[in-house]
């Protein structure tokens, strides 16, 4: 069993609704569910127009491979995300991300684990606090906490829902 780290992320639609289904799709096809974090709100900036994304981090134990559950998380991406508007389909409402599957490291050109930009980004650092604060990013090789002190990005991440 591993156990693997998500981003999930969405700015369309009933976006609370959306990040559900999609935990309730990944209990039913990848696995156990072990941790969610709060839901954060993050402003996107640079896009004015945009309504703002809602963030959440999910922790579940697996006994797919990585590559077998990227296949399962874009699928489930294509069914929750994808909404018909004139017999075309049209923006992606979510985003799956595997952050992090175990203490492996993957790079490939359809995956990279753990994903390349999670130390750059207060958006995952703040929900992965909630789950995994002390978890050692294994190329990094520091925390979670360590990274988010470190972070650049001074983006506002508020806490949407418990
Ligand atoms: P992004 O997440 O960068 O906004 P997409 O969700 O469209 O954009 O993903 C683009 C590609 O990223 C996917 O087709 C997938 O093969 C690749 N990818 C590489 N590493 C990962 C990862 N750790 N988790 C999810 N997708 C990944
Ligand atoms: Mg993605």
């Amino acid at each position: 069993m591993a156990r693997v780290y998500f981003l999930l992320g969405g700015n369309l639609d009933d976006r609370e609704k959306i990040l559900s289904e999609a935990i309730s799709k990944m209990k039913l096809e990848v696995g156990e569910l072990i941790r969610v974090s709060s839901i954060y709100e993050t402003e996107p900036w640079g896009f004015e127009h945009e309504s703002n994304f809602l963030n959440q981090v999910v922790v579940l134990e697996s006994k797919l491979s990585a590559a077998k559950i990227l296949d399962r998380t874009q699928q489930i991406e294509k069914d929750l995300g994808r909404v018909r508007k004139n017999n075309q389909y049209s923006e992606r409402t979510i985003d799956i991300d595997i952050l992090f599957y175990d203490n492996l490291v993957i790079s490939t050109d359809r995956l990279m684990i753990p994903h390349p930009r999670i130390q750059e980004r207060a958006f995952a650092l703040v929900p992965l606090l909630d789950v995994a604060s002390d978890l050692i990013h294994p190329v990094e090789m520091r925390s979670i906490k360590e990274l988010y002190a470190n972070c650049p990005d001074r983006m506002d991440v508020k806490k949407f829902k418990q």
